[in-house]
């Protein structure tokens, strides 16, 4: 036998037993982000990779360590997305959604790094992300915030969800606070751990969420960068604040809440939850007003989340909070045996779907025994199972088998099928 070729490490199958789960979770999202007047827009997988690299940043972890980055065969640099803001902000500049304009965008899909796979972490992971443009205070944050909590409770995982909040101020805040920073880092150089070395003359800041303790020791003692804030963004945050507790929202301020990415600016935030070990956040965004102007547009103020929707069905998964219906993808099996019932049997489930369109309905199809189709029936998790033989074809009428339950086969007449089969499902 040929050798079988298997997936790429790190990007995964989702498996039909999986799917009602993400599908439950995508319907959620996507019906509460219509609530709100967020419209979806689709973006290529494919980008520029000097996109990725103006908009996240050159010394970030993404640009010089995760891209997916190849030549195509005009031999343009190209790479497979990593996050979605840097692409929906280039589409919407492109298509002139974003000057003097308000929008409210959000879409969904496949993002790709090469990080080291593990459970919560993977080479292709998928985001849903929020995106909002050309509002300034700090009203729309709050709406964003106030929007994830909704889909929480929602969910039924609010309880198992922290909010933290920060403020990274503006982009000369951010430099001064840079230069304090790295004075007193310095002093301390030989005692930090690697990454944070590397970083101490690229990108300073983020030796702030470094994970290493002896680092964070060292941490407790550096410059507070509230000290640094400017004013603009110290009014902005309080007012976010303000809105969030007007709305009842529990937050923790979190002053090495950092980020990842370039292009913050003001405020950022993260969900995270303690029940997925060490990949515990979900939900993770903030301001990026300077970016669309970095990109090449109007100077245009915007901010937006994305949420990593591999993690947030591991956490459903956790918390046993998905609904029971989703277990029950069928209600009803059509075995059909003798002569001429394979079509009689299409036809009438074509017929049955028609009268029920919410009905999901099997058909056998293939031949084979009663026994044998009544085995399969009993495996797919259908409720009931419709059996046509020769004697039903006969007599116009269709045997009805309680598949769950112990219960007398009835026989139905063909126009009161649909019925018969409604009102059993509802009384379920
Ligand atoms: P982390 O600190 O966990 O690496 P991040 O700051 O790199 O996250 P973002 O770029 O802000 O993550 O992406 C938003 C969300 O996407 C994260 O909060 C997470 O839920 C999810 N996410 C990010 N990277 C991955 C990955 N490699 N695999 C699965 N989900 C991911
Ligand atoms: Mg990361």
């Amino acid at each position: 036998m040929a050798k079988k070729i298997q997936a790429i490490r790190g990007m995964n199958d989702l498996l039909p037993e999986a799917s009602p789960g993400w599908q439950y979770l995508e319907k959620t999202v996507r019906e509460l982000l219509a609530r709100y007047g967020y419209q979806e827009i689709r973006m290529p997988i494919v980008e520029q990779t000097a996109l990725f690299k103006r908009s996240i940043g050159e010394v970030t972890d993404i640009v010089e360590k995760e891209m997916y980055t190849f030549e195509d065969r005009n031999g343009d640099s190209l790479t497979l997305r990593p996050e979605g803001t840097a692409g929906c902000v280039r589409a919407a500049e492109e298509h002139g959604l974003l000057y003097n304009q308000q929008q409210r965008l959000w879409y969904q899909g496949p993002m790709f790094r090469h990080e080291r796979p593990q459970k919560g972490r993977y080479r292709q992971f998928h985001q849903i992300g929020v995106e909002t443009f050309g509002l300034n205070g700090p009203d729309i944050d709050a709406e964003l915030i106030l929007l994830t909590v909704r889909l929480w409770r929602e969910l039924g995982i609010l309880d198992h969800l922290t909010l933290e909040l920060n403020t990274l101020g503006s982009a000369e805040a951010r430099a001064d606070y840079r230069q304090a920073l790295t004075t007193y880092l310095q002093d301390f150089y030989d005692e930090l751990d690697e990454d944070s070395q590397r970083r101490l003359a690229t990108n300073p800041l983020r030796i702030l969420d470094s994970k290493s303790a002896s680092t964070q020791k060292i941490i407790e003692g550096a410059p507070a960068f509230d000290h640094y804030l400017d004013d603009e963004s110290r009014q902005h945050f309080a007012g976010l604040c303000q809105f969030l507790d007007a709305a009842g929202v529990t937050y923790t301020l979190n002053p090495l809440l950092v980020r990842g990415l370039d292009y913050y600016s003001k405020t950022v935030f993260e969900w995270t939850t303690t029940a997925l070990g060490a990949q515990g956040t979900v939900c993770a965004g903030g301001r990026y007003d300077a970016l669309v102007e970095q990109l090449g547009g109007k100077a245009t103020p915007a901010v937006g989340f994305a949420m990593g929707v591999e993690r947030l069905v591991l956490l459903l998964e956790t918390l046993d909070a998905f609904p029971v219906e989703l277990q029950q993808q069928l209600d009803v099996y059509l075995a059909a045996s003798g002569q001429g019932a394979d079509v009689y049997a299409l036809l009438l489930a074509e017929r049955l779907r028609s009268e029920q369109p919410t009905l999901r309905i099997l058909t056998h199809c293939g031949g084979g025994s009663f026994k044998q189709q009544i085995k399969r029936a009993d495996k797919s998790g259908a409720q009931l199972a419709i059996l046509l033989g020769e004697n039903e074809i006969s007599q116009g009428v269709a045997s009805v088998k309680h598949l769950r339950e112990d219960k007398e086969q009835n026989e139905v007449a063909l126009s009161e099928l649909a019925g018969f089969i409604h009102q059993h499902l509802q009384s379920r």
